[in-house]
Order: C-alpha cells, then sequence, then structure tokens
C-alpha cells in the first residue's frame, strides 16, 4: 500500500462542521504520526488530543491552526482521550504559556501517580517489570536493562484542569459531545461521542489499520482485555458514527471495525488456547508459540518493544480465558503465571 501514511502528510484536513484533522510527527517507530482533531468556532478551538511535547509536533500544531486561521493562543479546551505521552504531553506544555483548559479521564489518575514516580525513581525503572516477571519473562527484563531507555520527550506528569466521569455532556458551542468510558487500551481511556452529527473521537479505542494495545500503562490492569472487550461491546451498543481515529485516516463506520477487532481477539482466544493445550505455560511460552501481526512473524523477528507488547497481550488473552472457566491459573516457586486447561469444562 503507497499511500498507508498519507494520513500523516502535514496540514489540516477539512471534515466538515468545523472539524479539522491535523497530524502531529511521532518520534516512535511504527506510529509516525498522532491526529489531533480541533473543533472551531468563531470564538476559538477545542482540541481532542494534544500530540507529544517535542518541537516538530509544536511547529505542525502552530502550522495546522494558522490554515484554519487560530493561533496557539486560541485553545480553549484540550479533551484528552488518555494518559499517553503522545495524547498528553503538549497539552500540559502549552498550558505554561497560553491559557487552556485540559480535560482527562478520571480512571487514568492511578496511571498519572505511577506514572510520576517511575519517573522520580521511587517505582521501577521501567514500565512494567513486575508485570514482565510475572509472564515468566524474565529474559526481556535483562534486555530492557541492558538498553538504558530514554523516554521519547521529558514532561513533567502535571495533572489535568478537570477529571472527567463517565457520560459527563461537554458543551461545546456547535455541539455536544458525550465522554464515554472505554477502559482496554489504559484503563481511563475515553471517546468522545457525538451522536446528532454521528462522530466518533476514538483515540486508540478504536484504530482503522492496527490493533491497539492493551493494558499497556504505568498502574499495570490485569483485566485489560475483559474491560477492552467489554469497551468495544459498549461502542457497538452507541449508534454507528464515523470513525475519528488518533492514528490513522478517517473511516465511514466505527461498527464495522469493531466487529474486525471482536474478530481479531476471538481468534487469538483461540490460539491462546491451542498453546496452552499444546502445554506452553507461562504468558512468555505462549507468545512464542504464537505468531505475531498482521505478517504472522515469528516472536524472536520482533524488537524488543514488539516482544514486550506482545507477552503483554498473550497475557491479557490467558486472563480472559481464565475468567471464561477455560484455563486455570498457579504461580511458579519464581513468581511465574502458569496456564493449564481447565480440567472441568465450564457449563
Ligand atoms: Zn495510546
Amino acid at each position: 500500500m503507497a499511500d498507508r501514511y498519507a494520513w500523516t502528510e502535514p496540514g489540516a484536513e477539512d471534515l466538515g462542521g468545523g472539524v479539522h484533522r491535523i497530524p502531529l510527527p511521532l518520534p516512535m517507530e511504527g506510529l509516525k504520526a498522532v491526529n489531533v482533531y480541533a473543533i472551531a468556532d468563531p470564538g476559538g478551538v477545542d482540541l481532542i488530543d494534544a500530540g507529544i511535547a517535542l518541537l516538530p509536533a509544536r511547529e505542525q500544531l502552530t502550522a495546522g491552526l494558522r490554515e484554519i486561521g487560530y493561533e496557539l493562543g486560541d485553545i480553549r479546551n484540550f479533551f484528552v482521550t488518555h494518559i499517553h505521552i503522545d495524547h498528553y504531553s503538549l497539552a500540559v506544555e502549552l498550558r505554561r504559556t497560553f491559557p487552556s483548559v485540559i480535560s482527562l479521564g478520571e480512571q487514568e489518575r492511578a496511571n498519572l501517580i505511577a506514572t510520576r514516580e517511575m519517573v522520580n525513581g521511587h517505582g521501577n525503572r521501567f514500565f512494567g517489570v513486575d508485570g514482565l516477571r510475572r509472564m515468566g519473562a524474565l529474559e526481556l527484563i535483562t534486555q530492557l536493562s541492558a538498553q538504558n531507555r530514554q523516554p521519547p520527550a521529558l514532561i513533567d506528569w502535571e495533572d489535568p484542569d478537570r477529571w472527567l466521569t463517565d457520560g459527563t455532556d461537554l458543551d461545546l458551542r456547535t455541539r455536544t459531545l458525550r465522554a464515554v468510558h472505554t477502559p482496554g487500551h489504559t484503563r481511563g481511556h475515553l471517546v468522545f461521542h457525538d451522536a446528532a452529527a454521528q462522530i466518533m473521537f476514538a483515540g486508540d479505542h478504536v484504530l482503522p489499520h492496527i490493533t491497539p494495545s492493551i493494558g499497556f500503562e504505568a498502574a499495570g490492569n490485569r483485566m485489560a482485555l475483559s474491560d477492552y472487550l467489554g469497551s468495544l461491546a459498549r461502542t457497538l451498543a452507541l449508534p454507528d458514527a464515523r470513525l475519528l481515529p488518533a492514528h490513522g485516516p478517517v473511516t465511514g463506520s466505527t461498527h464495522e471495525r469493531v466487529r474486525e477487532l471482536l474478530a481479531h481477539h476471538d481468534t487469538r482466544l483461540a490460539e491462546t488456547l491451542s498453546a496452552v493445550q499444546a502445554g506452553h505455560a507461562t504468558p512468555f511460552d505462549v507468545a512464542q508459540a504464537i505468531k505475531w501481526t498482521r505478517r504472522h512473524r515469528e516472536f524472536a523477528d520482533l524488537d524488543l518493544f514488539g516482544q514486550v507488547q506482545a507477552v503483554n497481550e498473550t497475557a491479557a488473552h490467558l486472563e480472559v480465558l481464565a475468567v471464561r472457566g477455560q484455563v486455570t491459573r498457579s504461580v511458579s516457586a519464581e513468581g511465574s503465571d502458569l496456564y493449564q486447561i481447565a480440567v472441568t469444562s465450564p457449563e
């Protein structure tokens, strides 16, 4: 696909009704860009998500806003879908200079606290080290320690101005957005739904080209995939809407993509169950026994970050199988989770 990254081209895409998509560059491999959506009216703009606190992103936001006749100082609100650095950090930086109000889902509070502890050196040095140990992935911890990874941007993880609860209606001047709690990608993820205009600002909950990572968050969430599947079901229960994702192009139907994601996880759950049947017991073992990405790559061929994500995903699928009574979990002498096929089948 030659135009796979056409959506990352700088500028402002007019989506109608005063809504503009402004992609901002990211230094992360694979993701390339994050979409910020500007909702404009004569008095100013409200943004969905903010990008990463790095100069190229700030410059491209400035240029995108100018293209539609606004300046950074015209931003009234940042409605941020979740705590990840590529969505939240530029909002915090811009708030220092320009008066604006940052809103974030209230369930992200735990992640914000855990992230601060990590950054200040009171917690684990790496994201999810305890989790990796539990998943039997000691090898990956050793590799991560050797890398001494730097975060992509140094930011102060300050609080938002406002914590949003599920179901809050945001009365903007041109429309009303409902904040819908959609945990899974992170525990406090929100989508912003405009039922009247039939559009959904989906953040990383529903992405058109890739499967969102699950539970990749400082506070950790063992039930992330159960939560996520529940959030997908919840999204299907809302009226269908155009999908305005944080990564990738705008597409016609959120429901269509949600159905694909549900089918993907069904397949994954079946593959995970077969691997347990074949005797693989820790999430790390199971992850190595199944194929990854749309190209069905071997686990060993993924880069370190990809392997960490894959083990995380596998653990999340195993937990869903445990909740469904298809596998049972025990703990090894070393403290790793061991899964095996449930002896009695559930009714
Ligand atoms: Zn994210």
